[in-house]
């Protein structure tokens, strides 16, 4: 049990309590608990019972769901309610859009229980036609539905990474003679993963898979397994996983084969033969010494994607990559005047202690009134503390930013004199997102041409495995940022990496810079920056094309630089 899944399943007692109208009363002191509990900055798992009674709105009920939650995983009040409940009910309850109110009223009306009967009905008609749906509910649901069956069974990378590599360790501790290697799309660093795969040398496989069958976490799928590999789910996660087995000698070129993409594979290495050719020469015993033996340069398993890496490697042209040691700064952060969970000073200290120079803040325009966007008296208010932190702070730096909302015509979201009051300005769009690409395009373009706009803030609004971007025209997004001399965000949220990788050598190509952004809404979230990282060197970033590589002095005069070539009006 961890902090997270305790707030987890608090929220689901509370959906289930409204599900099965209960007490309001008791909903609502729930509810006040967990806005509580969310906002603290501590670890529940941390709490002691007296610590907790602390926390505004946590009585004795929460606390005893809470103590029950620590040691058994849940509580019996909850256990009540999902006893109670569909199991087909609690996965409607996850689909976005559809509060408890509605599922309830689905449930009733249409004796709705399953995902597959809500399909049905929004197909033929029925939910519009209830109270309080309408066409659009229902469109919005069958989407929901649509993009969620896309979606089973995938995770995002971040959220995979540590099971992956402990079953790598359980594997490496089971297996310590046999070579092992993590391969497939996880190899590649994709942003979403739908299998785990790993590679095992053994010139004697039976006792292997025998051993491998020990492993408590799997549950095999011996139908679908064959005499060279053996598949499985990894317990507990909806998470394929296959291993794949192969001789000794074999296992160079099966790992680069089966780590590389299919487009990868496909690519010419001259005018005669392909990579999974050469491959399949099986003339080399490490991956080094394939590419050298077919005059490429190295290629590095998270570009293998088929994306013109080979023909850049027979120029001798992949650039060196970018590192997490490469950074300087932390640029897109938001505090608690606007939607963080620290304090200013506190999102400046710690960055401080991390080691980085600067730190810029970004918090929400005044037209994120849900995000608590600042008005204009507040940006003066938090401009006049940045100024008093940097002296005591000094040399680390704040950068005074702002996070301005792009406006459904493309303006930022305040008067010219205030916006020249910032250092950089992150222009992002939060609202209407439902423009088709024309006017989606017209609006981001509109926005970068202002020339107070530094940073472009995650380009499509993506929320991966959870909601499409607004669709965009990268092409003429990218170029409009050349024409400008914006900067494209790499928003490194393991839900966003936004901009996608696919589109980041095109960008480099235009002279577009690209800026690593945690868009970090409480001290940890700074960890993301490695998300951004990798994703970046997905797309081949480099060290001379990150913005925030450049260091307190040289960002300051870029910042200031670009402020000085703004036309008076
Ligand atoms: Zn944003
Ligand atoms: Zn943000």
């Amino acid at each position: 049990m961890d902090h997270k899944t305790i707030l987890k399943k608090l929220k689901l007692s509370i959906q289930l309590m409204e599900l099965h109208d209960e007490n309001p009363f008791k909903i609502r002191s729930y509810q006040s608990a967990l806005t509580s509990l969310e906002r603290g900055d501590q670890d529940i798992m941390h709490l002691s019972d007296a610590e907790l009674t602390q926390i505004n709105g946590v009585g004795k009920s929460i606390i005893e769901a809470i103590q029950s939650l620590k040691s058994t995983e849940t509580f019996p009040a909850l256990d009540l309610l999902i006893g109670k409940t569909p199991t087909g009910i609690l996965e409607i309850l996850q689909i976005k859009g559809l509060g408890p109110k509605k599922v309830k009223i689905l449930w009733e009306e249409l004796g709705i229980t399953s995902t597959h009967e809500l399909m049905e009905a929004c197909q033929s008609g029925k939910v519009a036609k209830i109270k309080g749906f309408g066409e659009k509910t229902q469109e919005t649901i069958i989407q929901n539905l649509e993009f969620k069956a896309s979606n089973a069974g995938k995770w995002l990378y971040a959220d995979i990474e540590e099971t992956i590599a402990s079953l790598e360790m359980e594997i490496k501790q089971l297996l310590p003679d046999c070579e092992l290697a993590v391969v497939g799309d996880f190899a590649r660093k994709m942003e979403i993963i739908s299998q785990a795969e790993f590679l095992i040398s053994s010139d004697d496989l039976i006792p292997v898979k025998a051993r491998l069958k020990t492993l408590e976490s799997v549950s095999w799928d011996l139908t679908n397994s064959g005499p060279k590999t053996l598949r499985g789910k990894v317990r507990d996660l909806d998470l394929s996983l296959t291993f794949h087995f192969c001789s000794k000698g074999d296992f160079a070129w099966k790992k680069l084969s089966h780590s590389a993409s299919k487009a990868h594979l496909l690519s010419l290495v001259d005018e005669n033969e392909s990579v999974a050719e050469k491959l399949n020469k099986k003339d080399f015993s490490s991956e080094e010494e394939f590419f050298t033996k077919n005059q490429l340069q190295f290629i590095p398993a998270e570009l293998r994607e088929g994306f013109g890496e080979v023909e850049l490697a027979k120029e001798n042209k992949i650039p060196e990559l970018l590192q997490d040691s490469d950074l300087k700064g932390i640029l897109h952060n938001h505090s608690t005047y606007s939607d963080g969970k620290h304090s200013l000073r506190q999102m400046a200290e710690y960055c401080k202690s991390l080691g980085y120079e600067y730190l810029g803040i970004s918090d929400h325009s005044r037209t994120a009134s849900y995000a608590g966007g600042l008005d204009i008296e507040q940006v003066m208010k938090q401009q006049a503390e940045i100024d008093a932190l940097n002296k005591e702070l000094a040399p680390f730096k704040i950068f005074k930013g702002i996070e301005s909302d792009i406006l459904g015509d493309g303006s930022l979201d305040y008067p010219t004199e205030v916006l020249a009051s910032f250092d950089f300005i992150v222009a992002s769009v939060h609202s209407i997102l439902n423009m088709d690409v024309r006017r989606a395009t017209d609006r981001l373009v509109r926005a970068i041409s202002n020339p107070y706009t530094t940073i472009l803030g995650h380009p499509t609004g993506r929320l991966l495995l959870r909601r499409e971007g607004y669709p965009i025209d990268h092409r003429a997004v990218i170029d409009a940022c050349a024409a400008h001399n914006v900067v494209i965000e790499i928003n490194a949220n393991p839900w966003r990496l936004d901009l996608d990788w696919r589109w980041i050598r095109y960008a480099m190509d235009q002279g577009v810079k690209l800026s690593i952004n945690p868009d970090a809404h409480e001290m940890d979230g700074y960890a993301d920056m490695k998300y951004g990282v990798l994703i970046g060197r997905k797309g081949g970033l480099t060290k001379e094309m990150t913005l925030n590589t450049l260091n307190r002095e040289e960002i300051a005069a870029y910042f200031a630089g670009r402020k000085e070539r703004i036309p008076v009006m």
